[in-house]
């Protein structure tokens, strides 16, 4: 199986964290998100020990909780000792209503309204991620009003592009996000946040892409970091406690792509950090990574019922099922991959393909095609894995559909963590 919280019980039926798939539809109905809450604690230890044991104390994973938000997913995290990113004030609600150690949470965003930027120093937030001069200025005015001194980290973008390694060093420079180190601009912002009262500068941040599978791109980051840093020290007498590396590494979507080593992975960025600042004889940092996908992906699966399975002869068979784009809208925009099965005949021969279409008025609402597997037929239960992150935090009420709940599994046993949403919850704000 794809992952190792992934089984086929005696009855031939998909099980994720021992726990039988088709008895959770039959008790939860469909459609379900079922999260493997001992796969979430797995990846967080795997993470906070390689960081503990390669780079310097106080180096520390921060889930990118935009992966998945919840109450209890908080709960969860804050109970391994790791910190915490939040990209919005929704977010952050989420977190400090969960009791969430705020102290230990990275605020991100590229456009955080001033009402944002008070309510995350009201708050406690650790570190704002601060994207701009303009949210620089901002914040250090909140900062000062509420007598408050702000610790931040400098958002740059070091220009390296992972998926293309030609683009590298020169790419990358064009986005909506951080201060570009090649045109100066982070410089200037270096400057800027050093003269004010109201924070105090940490060091920096980077974020290089997401679905990573190599420490190449990390390390190729991370020396232009320290190489930044270096030229801070010389140029202006600081020198950064924390270098931000930002997304974790890739997940295995399907059979074809290969889970990395995380472990190994953060030796090797650990073994270029060390051997480069030896080499320009700056002490090493406090290095922070902030995984999203890598922690909560594979934990996650999601059950349907299927419901009209259609061939239309020379061109392909559909089968549908009683969610889709609402629930999972990554197909409709990236083109995602994901693998399916009919969990209630894991054990047979996948000796079908499929394009497996949801529920919502829109030809688009697909949640894959070519998808290989067993023969469905109507009311079988259909498991699409690896769905754990960016499904439920991305869903929608498309087509006025209640999101699904989310049930979680531990040691084998079953809990509600997420009411399914009713058609009262779709219209209790509408006047
Ligand atoms: C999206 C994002 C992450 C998480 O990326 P994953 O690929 O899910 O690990 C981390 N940090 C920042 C700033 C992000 O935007």
């Amino acid at each position: 199986m794809l992952h190792d919280n992934y089984g086929i019980n005696e009855k031939g039926h998909l099980t994720v964290c021992g726990a039988d798939t088709v008895k959770l539809a039959a008790k939860y109905g469909t459609p379900l998100y079922v999260l493997d809450t001992d796969k979430v604690r797995a990846q967080c230890r795997i993470y906070k020990s390689a960081m503990e044991k390669y780079f310097p104390s106080g180096s520390m994973p921060f889930f990118a909780s935009k992966a998945l938000s919840y109450v209890g997913i908080y709960r969860i995290i804050a109970s391994e000792g790791i910190g915490t990113d939040i990209v919005s004030p929704g977010e952050l609600y989420t977190a400090a209503k969960a009791g969430f150690p705020l102290q230990n949470t990275c605020f991100h965003g590229n456009n955080k309204t001033d009402a944002d930027i008070e309510y995350g120093v009201k708050s406690g937030v650790g570190y704002f991620v601060v994207d701009s001069t303009e949210e620089l200025l901002a914040l250090n005015g909140i900062a000062v009003k509420l007598g408050k001194v702000q610790k931040i980290l400098l958002r740059l973008s070091p220009g390296i592009d992972p998926h293309t390694f030609e683009a590298v060093k020169t790419g990358r420079v064009d986005s909506k996000f951080g201060s570009p180190i090649a045109t100066g601009a982070a410089e200037q912002i270096v400057k800027e946040a050093l003269s004010l009262n109201g924070v105090r500068l940490c060091g920096y941040h980077c974020h290089i892409g997401s679905q990573i599978f190599e420490p190449e791109p990390f390390c190729d980051a991370a020396k232009i970091m320290i190489q930044f840093s270096f030229d801070m020290k010389n140029k202006y007498g600081y020198e950064a406690d924390i270098i931000n590396l930002g997304g974790g590494f890739g997940v295995s979507y399907y059979e074809e792509q290969k889970d990395p080593d995380i472990e190994g992975n953060i030796k090797e960025i650990a073994d270029v950090i060390n051997g480069f600042c030896k080499e320009k004889n700056i002490k090493v940092p406090v290095i922070f990574m902030e995984p999203g996908r890598s922690i909560v992906g594979a934990a996650g699966v999601t059950l349907y019922t299927v419901g009209s399975v259609k061939e239309i002869p020379g061109f392909r068979s559909y089968v549908s099922v009683d969610g889709g784009m609402p629930d999972n809208p990554r197909y409709a925009l990236y083109s995602s991959r994901y693998t399916a099965l009919i969990a209630n005949k894991a054990d047979k021969p996948c000796t079908e393909e499929y394009t497996v279409a949801g529920r919502c008025c829109e030809s688009g609402d697909l949640i894959g095609e070519g998808m290989r597997m067993q023969k469905a037929e109507r009311g079988d239960i259909l498991a699409v894995l690896v769905t754990g992150a960016y499904n439920y935090s991305m869903a929608s009420h498309y087509n006025r559909i209640p999101k699904p709940p989310i049930v979680t599994v531990s040691g084998g046993k079953d809990t509600l963590a997420v009411k399914r949403e009713s058609y009262e919850d779709l219209t209790r704000n509408e006047l």
